[in-house]
């Protein structure tokens, strides 16, 4: 998997000249810790749950990104994720380097008490090597405000002081950012609304989302307010699609107390098997669940013109190749889906200034990122002739090496 998302790498250091160090600095993670957690279950027995935590590169800044509950969870996926989190740093110019954290847990088996357990003991293990000026995690797949909460304040009892900066994503009473819930949503669609035009896209246009978390709800809501029809969502219970457009309200409704697929046979909508999201007829698909979702055998079934990378790493190398043929334009998740972490850097700047921002500032700056990064990339792929994940790649590894360059290259130190 990191090999995969090591060609991306490759792929942008053809179209830049760069010192050779560059690439040997970002081809293998700085660090990962491995521990084995141990907690006391409900019933009184011990359980252990494998965690991590990988600071993959801190030149730009003290390492950023998020902890996943998942069963599927690995070394090389967090590995990967942390990699992903350099470059979307650098996409948006914040001052951070990447990072990722996971527990190979089914959260949903736990109950509330044995999460708390499990969250604080995350906390404990991990202690030394996170930190406000080191590294900072977050949210992320089925992990949520109140989890950072818990975090926080295990990391206060264990440093003795209170430091909000630590982790982005609380819950506001502790030191949240106002729009930081809806922030990885948002960013995608102030993505999507300022290069509208040139995508062909418009209001009316129809929406294909897979995953129906926290990112997918929220594109949903926000695309749907802005005159998109919401045609098709996933979750992990199936898929359905009404073509003249689901109705928001009792898609919440279902997912509230289930999944979505309860909707399925009344009013027009129909349930869709396997994986058939993603080809259902749209002008915009949404991957907003897990990796590697469009891979080399459904790529070519997809009939959307954009896809908006919501989740990390939903298309395959393999995959790209596949929809750049077809003409089909990807908004890259190291953009795409930049919102979050964008908001995670806001919500760090005002803990560490102890002065809170209105959501109308955090909505502006966002969007004045994403404008400016998406602009960006969106000039450079015409320069290069390129996909826009490669010119994405290609910004992020210019501020890279221009960092990297700057502690002293080769040819300084052999001359
Ligand atoms: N987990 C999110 C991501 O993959 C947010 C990370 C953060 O806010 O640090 O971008």
């Amino acid at each position: 998997m990191l090999d995969q998302a090591l060609t991306r790498l490759d792929e942008a250091a053809r179209h830049l000249e760069l010192d050779a160090d560059v690439l040997e600095k970002l081809k293998y993670p700085r660090e990962t810790t491995k521990v084995r957690l141990l907690i006391r279950m409900d019933d009184g027995s011990r359980k252990s749950f494998m965690a991590w935590r990988c600071r993959y590169d801190d030149t730009r800044g003290p390492t950023k990104g998020g902890i996943r509950f998942h069963p599927d969870s690995t070394d090389e996926e967090v590995e990967t994720l942390a990699f992903w989190m350099t470059f979307k740093c650098a996409v948006m110019n914040l001052p951070y380097g990447g990072g990722k954290g996971a527990v190979r847990v089914d959260p949903h088996t736990l109950s509330k008490s044995e999460l708390e357990r499990l969250s604080r003991a995350y906390i404990q293990a991990f202690s030394k090597i996170i930190g406000p000026d080191r590294d900072i995690p977050a949210p992320d797949v089925y992990t949520n405000s109140m989890i950072m909460g818990w975090m926080a304040d295990e990391y206060a009892s264990i440093v003795g002081e209170s430091t909000p900066a630590v982790i982005t994503g609380k819950p506001i009473a502790l030191g949240g950012s106002l729009g930081r819930d809806d922030a990885t949503a948002r960013g995608g669609f102030y993505l999507v609304r300022h290069l509208a035009e040139k995508l062909g896209l418009a209001p009316g246009g129809r929406v294909a989302i897979q995953g129906f978390g926290n990112a997918g709800q929220h594109i949903a809501r926000l695309l749907a307010s802005d005159g998109y029809k919401i045609v098709a969502v996933s979750d992990s219970g199936g898929a359905i699609s009404c073509p003249s457009g689901l109705d928001l309200e009792r898609l919440f409704a279902a997912k509230r107390t289930g999944s979505v697929t309860s909707l399925a046979g009344s009013n027009g909508v129909t349930a869709l098997p396997g994986d058939e999201i993603v080809s259902v007829e749209c002008d915009l698909l949404v991957p907003a669940a897990l990796e590697d979702m469009i891979h080399a055998e459904n790529a070519a079934s997809v009939r959307a013109r954009v896809v908006l990378e919501l989740a990390n790493g939903p298309v395959t190398p393999e995959a790209d190749a596949i929809l750049a043929r077809k003409g089909v334009v990807v908004l890259p998740d190291i953009l795409a889906n930049a919102g979050g972490v964008t908001v995670s850097y806001f919500e760090w700047v005002q803990n560490r200034q102890g002065y809170y921002w209105p959501v109308e500032d955090v909505h502006a700056r966002l969007k004045t990122a994403m404008e400016r990064e998406g602009e960006a990339i969106w000039e450079m792929a015409a320069k290069h002739a390129t996909t826009l994940r490669s010119a994405a790649y290609v910004h992020a590894l210019s501020r890279l090496a221009q960092a990297i360059e700057a502690h002293g290259t080769q040819q300084f130190f052999a001359s």
